[in-house]
């Protein structure tokens, strides 16, 4: 979706049509909704609001490829950008900064980025993945190998002795 920024009226535009926005570059990923605010700001342009979508990942413990769901919270002030990259100053406080020209806004784009910079650090394909065993490096959400059974501590043993020499 591109939109022209002298297009946007005062009260901003409103994009929560996922079809709106267009579909990501890579086909295996897909937007699930969008609720996104665009105003302008003399010639800048603010967008926030929030992206939702499902982007395969490799799970970090299991190496198993999984569906992951990206919630992109954005927030960007968009620039017309300068003809010299010199004259620009960026305020601390603006951490998300990008560049549109042309009198165009490419939402299509910046979803996508959105959606990248959200990505986990380290995907899990769930919370309590077991992770591959370090022994035999079998998927130990697949199957329980026997190597995966640790040895019983030796602190616990001397519980259970004093725990069955006390019911006696
Ligand atoms: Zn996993
Ligand atoms: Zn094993």
């Amino acid at each position: 979706m591109r939109i022209r920024v002298s297009d946007i009226q005062e009260d901003g535009l409103m994009v929560d049509h996922v079809t709106a926005v267009g579909s990501f570059s890579d086909p295996a990923w897909r937007l699930d909704a969008v609720s996104l605010r665009v105003l302008r700001e003399h010639v800048d342009v603010l967008v926030s609001g929030e992206v939702l979508a499902t982007v395969p990942q490799l799970c970090g413990r299991c190496l198993e490829p999984f569906p992951a769901d990206v919630r992109a919270a954005v927030d960007v002030r968009l620039i017309p950008r300068p003809a010299t990259a010199d004259n620009v100053e960026l305020a601390p406080d603006d951490l998300d900064v990008d560049f549109y020209q042309n009198d165009e806004l490419d939402l299509g784009a910046l979803v996508e980025a959105e959606t990248t910079l959200a990505l986990p650090m380290k995907p899990l394909c769930r919370d309590d993945c077991r992770g591959l065993c370090p022994v035999c490096g079998g998927n130990r959400n697949v199957v329980a190998c026997a190597c995966s059974e640790r040895a019983p501590d030796p602190r616990l043993t001397v519980l259970k002795d004093l725990a069955t020499r006390l019911s006696h």
